[in-house]
């Protein structure tokens, strides 16, 4: 899982963006990370090959961290002075806006296809109506827990209440049968939660 070097919630998702070759974009900015020397290969060979300068144009050290290896990337032109991508010097790793693959396909020859790279967010786990989620079912399962502990506690409690005194161990608690009655009575009553509201 990478992460979007601009937004940091957004995890990248392989996409096949310039003909068949799957990169890795971002749903939220469109954002596309390409590995050392990919795309510098597709502008190399649409320059004719050769001896295409792959050190960035005007490059300043800019804020975005390489998602890769976390070094931090610079911003330049990357063999036409236009098309500006942020490049990693540790890996070779190199980011490239949304706005940029226009121009990039521009530099390629290609014509058509969509304007922006779109990634499909990954299936997220079905929440709401569609099934309880995870949470919910943590908290059914510990209201039962503590319902099921309470009755034990409470049964426990009037056997020793109702058995011979020198049959048993020790004494009933008050106590102990009190708070077993509020276990009882609380998980049930969690349980019971929200009945109605769908869950
Ligand atoms: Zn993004
Ligand atoms: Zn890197």
């Amino acid at each position: 899982m990478i992460n979007c070097p601009k937004c940091a919630s957004e995890t990248l998702v392989e996409t096949p963006v310039l003909g068949k070759i799957p990169l890795d974009v971002c749903p939220g900015c469109s954002g596309i990370l390409f590995d050392k020397g990919e795309l510098e290969a597709l502008l190399k060979q649409s320059q004719g090959g050769g001896s295409a300068d792959l050190d960035l144009i005007n490059a300043r050290a800019e804020g975005l961290v390489c998602p890769r290896c976390r070094h931090k990337m610079s911003h330049g032109g990357l063999v036409n002075p236009l098309l500006l991508v942020d490049k990693c010097p540790s890996c070779g790793a190199s980011w490239l806006d949304a706005r940029e693959l226009e121009l990039l396909k521009k530099l390629l020859g290609l014509t058509g296809g969509a304007a922006e790279a779109k990634a499909e967010r990954p299936a997220a786990v079905p929440a709401g109506p569609q099934g309880p989620d995870v949470k919910t079912v943590l908290i059914k399962l510990v209201s039962a827990v503590v319902a099921i502990l309470g009755l034990i506690g409470v049964s426990y409690e009037l056997y020793l209440y109702l058995s011979p005194a020198e049959a048993v161990s020790r004494a009933p608690s008050a106590g102990l049968a009190i708070v077993s009655v509020l276990f009882f009575a609380g998980g049930v009553l969690a349980l019971n939660w929200g009945k109605g509201k769908g869950w």
